[in-house]
């Protein structure tokens, strides 16, 4: 028996052969001609994959932690008022980082499994002028999707910066970053992007721009402070070297390739494959008497589903069993209710037969612990989804 695994959390996440492979070449310098063209590149490429030809694109080595620090240290600065929209773990974690900069922050948070209505967004904006809010795209913790065009278009009318932490989302859901004017679209590399842990990855718009240029205090973060970074990112663009923090050579190295091979694929394609997948997949684990977190389909992500266990089966069992299978599934994020749901992530390079994998061996797990079902009902269903869909 092959001992390979297929590791099917919300990230990281299975990785193409070639991306794994790019990581591997022996690293040259940072300021090598052949390393400044693919760093030139990544930066181009993001514009195409965030659909933001106007934006600033920076590529710092970091987490998808650090695109949220950076977003909140460079725009926020003492008393500022923020509102942050929240379904879930990581809403509560920018109110958490916005606070340490000293923001005045008000957190909406949207009941488990719902998101924050669009009446109570604009009653919070009238309410006093906010310098910015955040929207969670998809919450990892419930996965939750959010729509964050009218909400980019609220923040629009009341004067206010849009940021999205698009960790989970960006290229496996829609975004249009230039045409829905968000301020800031956020994510990091070992999600949808595609390529291992390590790279922080952060559009501006050029109101975000102008709104960190006339700050009054300095930015007080040194590692993440623009004033070290645009001349950076400005410089490789023009293909000239230049030096702040040594650049992650290797990871940057994979994120060209990912990036080529999502606009190979095509962004608008790229996300259908996801809504196909998460749809067929979604229908698949309801056929096996299986709840989503989620209220309703709607609600629900493309890049990730969070399941809830059945009330007669012990969580650990069912997880230890698909690992027995060679199937790694997440178990739940969100404190109140972590026990009682699992996660499976379905993004980046993902195919219909990683979900069947994932759903064969879910059902021999189910079965195995006591959970009736009769075997392959939820692979027919998947099947005929996917065949009725395409
Ligand atoms: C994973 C994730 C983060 C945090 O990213 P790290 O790379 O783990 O720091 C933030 N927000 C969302 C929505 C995420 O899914």
């Amino acid at each position: 028996m092959k001992g390979r695994k297929l590791l099917m959390i919300p990230g990281p996440i299975e990785f193409e052969p070639d991306v794994l492979h790019a990581m591997s070449i022996a690293t040259t310098s940072h300021v090598a001609p052949n390393f400044i063209e693919v760093f030139g590149n990544s930066l181009e490429l993001m514009r195409t994959v965030w659909k933001s030809p106007k934006g600033q694109p920076f590529i710092v080595a970091g987490t998808g932690t650090l695109a949220m620090d950076m977003a909140a240290a460079n725009l926020i600065e003492q008393e500022d008022n923020v509102l942050v929209i929240s379904s879930g773990y990581f809403g509560k974690r920018f109110n958490d980082i916005l606070e340490r900069y000293g923001a005045n922050t008000t957190i909406l948070e949207a009941p488990i499994g719902e998101v924050v209505s669009l009446e109570t967004i604009e009653k919070e904006l009238k309410s006093k002028q906010y310098k910015a809010l955040t929207i969670t795209h998809v919450d990892t913790s419930t996965g939750i999707l959010v729509d964050p065009k009218p909400i980019a278009q609220l923040a629009k009318k009341y004067n206010t910066i849009s940021i999205l932490d698009g960790v989970c989302s960006v290229a496996g859901e829609v975004i249009n970053q230039d045409e829905w004017e968000l301020d800031i679209v956020l994510t990091a590399s070992q999600k949808a992007i595609g390529v291992p842990p390590g790279l922080a990855l952060l559009m501006a718009s050029e109101k975000a721009m102008k709104v960190w240029k006339n700050r009054k205090t300095p930015v007080p973060n040194y590692y993440a402070d623009w004033s070290n970074w645009l001349p950076i990112m400005k410089a490789y663009e023009e293909r000239r070297p230049s030096y702040f923090g040594t650049p992650a050579v290797n990871l940057i190295v994979a994120l060209e390739t990912s990036l080529k091979i999502i606009c190979k694929e095509g962004i608008d394609k790229r996300v259908k494959r996801h809504q196909d997948l998460a749809k067929a997949f979604r229908a698949a684990i309801a056929s096996l008497n299986l709840e989503i977190l989620p209220k309703s389909t709607a609600l629900a992500a493309n890049t990730l589903s969070a399941v809830y266990y059945p009330k007669d089966i012990d969580g650990a069992l069912l997880s230890a069993k698909m690992i027995e299978a060679d199937v790694i599934i997440a178990g739940g994020l969100l404190p109140e209710i972590k026990a009682t749901y699992f996660r499976v992530g379905h993004m980046g390079s993902v195919s219909a037969n990683d979900l069947m994998a994932v759903l064969g061996a879910l059902e021999r797990a189910l079965i195995v612990l006591g959970h009736p079902l009769e075997p392959g009902k939820g692979l027919q269903v998947f099947q005929n989804k996917l065949l009725k869909d395409n």
